[in-house]
């Protein structure tokens, strides 16, 4: 019986492109009581793998807390699996605004002592005495009313990119962290002001919510569904989005767009810039924004330092990396000297630049991707990348795609190529090329084609 995961990412990056399904990105919990979340989390596992479920999902005696992607085709499948437990039938699934078909790569189903790591005792207050939820409309509306406060009850790497007009943004690096500063910063307003709270996907302001209404806040509201059912109803209802600029998202896409205002900057150059990264060197791995030209001249990386290891011979950097701990950096806090333009704490509520999409939709339907091989070798002193050709034929002037977990999607015309050590205009199955290609390659990047 396999109860966990068995394939890489950038393996399982292969097999979902291969598969070709479009796939689903939604997040959901709820709170219940489960006497047993060892048994309830391997019961998951087991009905979820064969869905080719991805995602991060905790459980823990207090409920459930998931976000996941599925094929389209298996949305039902995986309703019928959720329905026959009493505490998630009908709960709502937060359809994610923007898929990408890579935004997981394996499926971790984890017992943990809370479903959000929110520091609080529980048996010290009341956690069902939560605040109202309100809806997109509702939510809009309170905020014209003077007498509220809005409060963002995200990290500070989240609130940076996109935030709620006129929301206080903490400078915090956790949510525990979060919830004493509030209670501070507005403990003369207990009772005359409207405090009105948002986070993601909502769950974070449930647990919120009810804490702030222990602490005596008299007035106590709540985005339901968080950003992410708010902007599915701003949309559908053809409301005004009082959010601008992005969602942040714990998953490979770092972030949705919801309105095209750019709010921050970013962090090397100070141009307008929301694209998150995480530093290149893998030993680094911070979390900040880089626009592309210093993500070019950078080679995606944070500062100077992390540029000349990841220009050192592997073995040496696997030498350097060696005790260092590298567990869950991935959404290290993103706070660097090196980063001059990091903002945190009070935030710009007015767009720096517009964003304008690269190219337009209907072109994009049109085009095809096809696959033609895998990378074998990144040399990065000379920065020439090694591909397996596999299947189809690949010429001088194809339009090509590198991509995979860390590379992501680089999109570049052939200009040159070498086939089998000999400069050459078309390559074919079995040969092997080599090409100038400015960022690194990783072993088993997939190299595509795109066809009209
Ligand atoms: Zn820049
Ligand atoms: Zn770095």
């Amino acid at each position: 019986m396999q109860l966990y995961n068995n394939l890489s990412a950038e393996e399982r990056a292969g097999l979902i492109d291969e598969a070709g399904k479009q796939r689903l990105t939604l997040s959901f919990y709820a709170y219940a009581k489960i006497e047993d979340p060892k048994s309830f989390r391997d019961a998951l596992f087991l009905a979820w793998n064969p869905l080719e479920i991805l995602g991060r999902i905790y459980v823990a005696k207090e409920g459930i807390n998931a976000q996941l992607s599925l094929p389209a085709d298996n949305f039902y499948e995986f309703k019928k699996v959720i329905e026959e437990y009493d505490f998630m039938r009908g709960i709502r699934l937060n359809i994610a605004v923007e898929h990408d078909d890579h935004s997981f790569l394996k499926l971790t189903v984890k017992v943990r002592n809370k479903i959000v790591a929110d520091g609080l005792n529980d048996e010290s207050f009341d956690v069902t005495d939560i605040g109202v939820h309100l809806k997109a409309e509702e939510f809009n509306s309170l905020l014209n009313d003077p007498n509220t406060v809005v409060v963002d009850m995200r990290n500070h790497y989240e609130s940076e990119i996109g935030h709620f007009k006129g929301a206080i943004t903490p400078d915090v690096d956790t949510f525990r962290e979060s919830l004493p500063i509030i209670e501070n910063q507005l403990a003369a307003h207990k009772e005359d002001k409207n405090l009105l709270m948002y986070c993601t996907g909502g769950i974070r302001c449930e647990k919120a919510s009810a804490f702030f209404k222990h602490k005596g806040f008299k007035n106590v509201y709540q985005l339901e569904g968080g950003i992410i059912e708010y902007t599915r109803q701003i949309n559908a209802e053809k409301l005004e989005s009082k959010f601008i600029g992005k969602n942040f998202v714990f998953d490979h896409r770092l972030g949705e767009r919801i309105t095209n205002d750019i709010v921050s900057q970013c962090h090397q150059c100070g141009k307008p810039c929301d694209n998150h990264t995480n530093c290149a060197n893998d030993a680094c791995h911070l979390l900040f924004l880089q626009c592309d030209e210093c993500r070019d001249s950078m080679e995606g990386c944070c500062s100077s330092e992390c540029l000349d290891v990841i220009n050192l011979p592997l073995v040496e950097q696997i030498q350097l990396r060696k005790g260092l701990d590298k567990g869950n950096m991935v959404f290290k806090k993103g706070k660097s000297k090196d980063l001059k333009f990091k903002k945190s704490g009070a935030l710009p509520d007015a767009a720096l630049a517009v964003f304008k999409k690269p190219r337009n939709i209907r072109q994009r339907i049109s085009e095809k991707k096809v696959l033609i091989g895998k990378g074998e070798h990144y040399y990065t002193k000379s920065k020439i990348a090694l591909f397996l050709i596999e299947q189809n034929e690949l010429k001088v002037g194809d339009r090509i795609i590198v991509s995979g977990p860390t590379t992501g999607n680089q999109e570049l015309i052939l200009d040159q190529m070498y086939v089998n050590g000999k400069l050459a205009n078309i390559a074919n199955p079995g040969d092997k090329i080599t090409m100038n290609l400015p960022f690194k390659v990783r072993n088993s990047d997939k190299l595509f084609k795109i066809i009209q």
